[in-house]
């Protein structure tokens, strides 16, 4: 099980300083193997490098450049993560190709340098609501995915399998994100099995043993945790609002752990 929480550009200084705290004190089951991850702003990666550098939580991203450095004002790249201590970042979050204009083919040149960096990438993938309202959400979805692994795919088998063993899939409603309205666990556990076909049917033998895992984003909280990670093709969840919660986000970490 993987617990991601994304603060998105949340929250202030003192939140920020207080969440770290927290996330540092976490004490994990010592049978469970559940990883959990903390996706600050970038103006507190070295808070939180600082908070969770002997912790049980690790930290990354929400974005990174393409490129390894640059005249590209305002970004930050795959290297510059890793430097400051983050292992991981989210690329292609549905707020970043909705307001950011990033294309599926931005995405997978983001998803080769964040491995080159040795960053463990979460690609998010998920329809609009139109798209679900007219039955197209297994297609759109899973062309996401091929487009979004295209570079990946091109690499030659032995990078491809180190690549694959590093990836981990968001799959996220778009209309589910942020609006308290999740989607029914028969959808959440399709759409995760048709992905995982996807998967296959992209890269085969070259998947890690235990195949990709594959998280659940779109108004997780404490409540309903349970029933969403309890499906078997479950392998998680992308918290948003929850995550800047710390008895929600908290609880949610609790629920992964018994899985
Ligand atoms: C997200 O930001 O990826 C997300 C899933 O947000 P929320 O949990 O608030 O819907």
């Amino acid at each position: 099980m993987i617990i991601a929480g994304n603060w998105k550009m949340n929250p202030d200084h003192q939140a920020a300083a207080a969440l770290l705290d927290a996330l540092s004190a976490y004490t994990p089951d010592p049978n469970s193997t559940c990883k959990i991850v903390c996706f600050p702003p970038a103006c507190y990666f070295s808070m939180a490098n600082q908070a969770l550098a002997s912790s049980a939580v690790s930290w990354g991203a929400q974005n990174c450049h393409q490129e390894a450095s640059g005249a590209f004002t305002g970004e930050i790249s795959s290297q510059m993560i890793k430097e400051q201590g983050g292992s991981w970042v989210i690329l292609g979050h549905s707020e970043r190709r909705q307001y950011f204009a990033e294309t599926d083919a931005l995405v997978s040149q983001k998803i080769v340098a964040a491995l080159q960096s040795g960053l463990k990438p979460i690609l998010c993938v998920g329809e609009p609501e139109e798209v679900r309202n007219n039955g197209h959400q297994d297609s759109f979805t899973q062309s996401q995915l091929e487009k979004s692994l295209d570079l990946v795919a091109q690499m030659t088998p032995d990078a491809q399998k180190t690549a694959l063993a590093q990836l981990v899939i968001a799959y996220e409603p778009v209309w589910a994100i942020g609006t308290g309205k999740v989607a029914s666990l028969q959808d959440i556990e399709a759409m995760h099995q048709g992905l995982l076909q996807k998967m296959d049917a992209l890269f085969g033998a070259h998947l890690p043993e235990a195949g990709v895992p594959i998280l659940y984003g779109g108004s997780v909280n404490d409540t309903n945790a349970a029933d969403i990670l309890g499906l078997k093709p479950v392998s998680g969840a992308l918290v948003g609002g929850a995550s800047l919660k710390l008895d929600a986000f908290l609880s949610i970490c609790r629920i992964a752990e018994e899985e």
